[in-house]
């Protein structure tokens, strides 16, 4: 997907946004709009995020801090790798009091070939260990395993010392 895709949901009453964004953030992704619409609390799906560039990391960032500046508070859900890999370099990537709830791990399958993103819950206990474990292949039914890190992928989140 070129360019970035943007949708926002929220119940005019809610307490709570939920911002999907999708595709490539990059010099032409302008996210300042959205700010003023979005609840108190912001929750934003990551799982379509397919690359973020050095000038999209600004805009990002520069985004998180206008929500901030607003007194929201910013929730980061299924987050794709590529955004794992953003999370983990740059140290205000959720900025000073946001958190990440879920984030997506890439598993492969030496068999078939296949590549499959699994759902990781940070809030259950131990999600690193998870990552230790072998899933099965929906293609071909033998073992998947996890297709980075496993000590370096959820490094972010074991530095804060699991508290989410
Ligand atoms: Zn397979």
């Amino acid at each position: 997907m070129k360019g970035t895709s943007i949708e926002l949901k929220a119940q005019p009453s809610s307490r709570q946004s939920r911002l999907i964004l999708g595709g490539e953030i990059t010099e032409d992704t302008d996210l300042q709009p959205v700010v003023t619409k979005l609840a108190p609390e912001v929750v934003v799906d990551l799982e379509r995020i397919t690359r973020i560039n050095s000038v999209g990391l600004r805009e990002w960032l520069s985004f998180v801090r206008a929500v901030e500046a607003e007194g929201k508070r910013l929730i980061l859900e299924r987050c794709a790798p590529p955004v794992v890999a953003q999370i983990n370099m740059i140290a205000n990537f959720t900025g000073a009091n946001g958190s990440v709830r879920s984030v997506l791990a890439p598993y492969h399958c030496t068999s078939c070939g296949a590549d499959q993103l699994q759902l990781i819950d940070l809030n259950a206990p131990n999600p690193e260990a998870k990552l230790e474990e072998s899933m099965k292949c929906p293609s071909c039914g033998d073992e998947m395993v996890f297709d980075d890190l496993p000590q370096s992928y959820l490094m972010f989140h074991t530095l804060d010392g699991g508290s989410n």
